[in-house]
């Protein structure tokens, strides 16, 4: 793990022994279970450490210093756990829910958390429209990250309704953030969300690390979103 390691350090992140045997140990089951539950299409030792977990740590960045401690997070659309669970390897004080709607990914999660010992970490199986509206997640967290689910368009309905008025919503996205931006303007404030910034943190060994939208929820959602399931992304606000 020593390129996920440097990256880090360059991060800002400092990851000690205990740190990078989970890393290591995240690794090896993520290969494993790939074998029957696409999880990923990266599998090669250095490219999971620069381009899922150091790439997962960008978000690092914009996480104020009082969340890293004891914030609640929100990973929507989390896969293999990406970017939340080295978010949470990273920082055993956050608190993290990772979401996902299909059962064998979550099932994954259920199983890597148990055998990195994180018994605090909440996972749940379902669509984002639908969990959305369960009083118990329904703007609970102080931050929401998502990474390669949706355009920002589709996306800030799934994930704004979870924010916390005053949170944020972390999108990861590549590509021309610029138009998929001008694109969400509608949906955004219809969520109740502004635009705070965009930010392109450069990391050492990660060539192409994605781009940071933070929007911050500065209104609770209303009530009517987020739409059904599919409702979002066959015809985006
Ligand atoms: N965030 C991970 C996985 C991206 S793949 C990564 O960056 O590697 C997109 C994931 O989002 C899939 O696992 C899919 O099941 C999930 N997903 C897509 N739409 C969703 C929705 N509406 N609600 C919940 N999960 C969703």
């Amino acid at each position: 793990m020593d390129l996920l390691e440097t990256g880090a350090a360059d991060l800002g992140v400092t990851l000690d022994r205990v740190q990078l045997d989970q890393f290591r140990l995240y690794y090896g089951e993520l290969i494993q279970w790939n074998n029957h539950v696409n999880l990923t299409a990266v599998t090669d030792y250095e490219q999971v450490q620069t381009r899922h977990f150091l790439d997962s740590l960008t978000v690092d960045a914009v996480l104020p210093d009082t969340l890293r401690r004891s914030g609640r997070l929100l990973d929507v659309g989390s896969g293999a756990g990406l970017p939340g669970l080295p978010l949470r390897i990273a920082h055993p004080g956050l608190n993290v829910t990772l979401l996902d709607a299909t059962a064998k990914k979550t099932a994954f999660l259920k199983h890597i958390t148990r055998v990195l010992g994180l018994k605090d970490v909440e996972i749940c199986t379902g669509r984002a429209e639908s969990l959305a509206h369960d009083q118990t997640l329904r703007g609970m967290y102080d931050v929401v990250v998502s990474r390669a689910v949706a355009r920002l368009s589709v996306l800030s309905e799934l994930i704004l309704p979870f924010c916390k008025v005053g949170g944020l919503a972390v999108a990861q996205k590549r590509g021309n953030v610029a138009a998929e931006l001008c694109e969400a303007q509608v949906a955004i404030k219809s969520m109740g969300g502004v635009v705070k910034e965009v930010v392109d943190v450069e990391v050492e060994g990660v060539v192409d690390a994605a781009m940071l939208v933070v929007i911050e929820k500065t209104s609770a959602t209303m009530e009517r979103y987020p739409r059904r399931p599919g409702i979002p992304s066959k015809h985006p606000l």
